[in-house]
């Protein structure tokens, strides 16, 4: 059984997802395929993932008609954002006030995101959503790539798409290298109750053996922590019974939210920098983590996945109205062109990060406490920094460029 497609987007996490509802309702036949099952959430417990949203994806989540989806299930606007240097004075702090928005980010879980786009998607006449499905095989013809299924079928696209995270498939299968620095690191999630209110303040501290973020949820008493440490200290905490990794979480933390507890089960995810040589191959598209993979000190991986399908989408659909093959390397280098610069700086300025606050020299500590404090000092920086990281500025897809407001 063969099915016919204009494109095959492997993948349905976040990205795969939010491509397919950017080509909702759009010229193409598309169908999104998962190995996964879709998740469901159990609430009221949350999501151990959890994602800071800039304020350009959630302009996108907005424009496919997702946003309410998430708004109806739980959002948490993060109004400030504190940063400082656990070994030392520097420090810094952004406020929303300051660049005349309501707030700076949202803190969202995985799931949530991941269902509101699941429903929209499901929307959608153009769009087929097959999960769980598993690949027995992706080959490339010269006109088209196929994708045959270990249940019998058969998918043929012009384009497929891998929206298939960090270990790709699909890129494998396009023989695209994606160099990889293993960070040495991994990061903790866990969901923590705190004595006291959060008040919509995102804190990270940078620790010497990493830094430990507080974001903060809908309820009050709650954030949600990413602690990233050196793999042997990390090994050393998730090994720890809760009373003791509460303990070491507190005397890492200070006393900012009062007492803390455990509200959850604690995850570990090993950290690297990558960035595939190439985001497209005749017939193939990479998007999100099969491109690229950042540190999450900065909340922007996802991010910047969401932008590489806002421009796929755009590029594509301007191809297709101008009647050029999709799958055709002179479109998709458009793609390629538009994305991959913006995203290597976020790999070598998230990788710079881990170096600077990384070190224990105490020149390089007395330079980088200095720095913080002179840009703390400087409202115009802090500003640059701040539209920066909300994705205001760039050179953003058409979707994620905000109603004057
Ligand atoms: C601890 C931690 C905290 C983070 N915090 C943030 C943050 O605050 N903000 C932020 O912007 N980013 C953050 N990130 C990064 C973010 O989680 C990733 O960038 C994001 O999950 C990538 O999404 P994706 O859809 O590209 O890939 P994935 O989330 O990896 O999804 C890939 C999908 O493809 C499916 N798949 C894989 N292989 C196949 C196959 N062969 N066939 C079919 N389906 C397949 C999988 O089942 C999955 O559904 C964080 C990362 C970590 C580790």
């Amino acid at each position: 059984m063969q099915a016919n497609y204009d494109i095959v987007i492997v993948g349905g996490g976040m990205v795969g997802g939010l491509l397919a509802c950017a080509l909702g309702g759009g010229p193409f036949k598309v169908a999104i395929i998962d190995q996964a099952a879709a998740r469901a959430i159990a609430a009221p417990d949350y999501d151990t993932r959890v994602s800071a949203i800039s304020l350009a994806s959630q302009a996108m989540f907005e424009a496919v008609g997702a946003w309410a989806g998430m708004q109806r299930r739980r959002i948490s606007p993060v109004r400030e954002m504190q940063v400082w240097d656990a070994a030392g004075t520097g420090r810094i702090e952004f406020n929303a006030a300051d660049m005349g928005e309501p707030c700076l980010a949202y803190i969202i879980e995985n799931s949530v995101i991941q269902a509101a786009l699941l429903e929209r998607l499901h929307q959608h006449t153009n769009l087929h959503h097959l999960c769980p499905v598993e690949i027995s095989e992706i080959t490339l013809a010269d006109d088209h790539a196929r994708i045959a299924l270990k249940d019998g079928r058969t998918l043929r696209a012009r384009l497929l798409v891998g929206a298939d995270g960090a270990q790709s498939a699909v890129r494998r299968a396009a023989h695209i290298e994606a160099p990889a620095r293993d960070l040495r690191q991994q990061s903790i999630v866990a969901t923590v109750k705190c004595e006291r209110p959060h008040g919509a303040i995102a804190r990270q501290a940078f620790l010497s053996t990493g830094p430990l973020a507080f974001l903060p949820l809908d309820d009050a008493h709650h954030c949600s922590i990413v602690w990233s440490a050196d793999t042997a200290r990390a090994q050393e905490l998730m090994a720890m019974t809760d009373q003791d990794f509460v303990e070491a979480l507190q005397t890492a933390f200070g006393d900012a939210l009062g007492a803390l507890s455990l509200a959850g089960n604690r995850a570990a995810f090993p950290l690297a920098l990558s960035d595939a040589r190439h985001y497209c191959a005749e017939h193939i598209a990479l998007v999100g983590d099969a491109a690229h993979t950042v540190h999450p000190l900065a909340g922007q991986g996802v991010n910047l996945g969401f932008l590489d399908a806002a421009a796929l989408a755009d590029v594509l659909t301007s191809a297709q109205s101008k009647q050029q093959d999709i799958g055709s390397l002179r479109v998709l280098r458009r793609y390629e062109r538009w994305r991959k610069g913006e995203n290597l700086v976020m790999v070598s300025v998230t990788g710079g990060f881990r170096y600077l606050f990384g070190a224990a020299s105490p020149g390089l500590r007395q330079a980088r406490n200095l720095g913080l404090t002179l840009t703390n000092a400087a409202a115009p920086i802090k500003h640059l920094i701040m539209r920066r990281a909300s994705g205001l500025d760039g050179d953003l897809p058409p979707l994620a460029r905000r109603a004057a407001h």
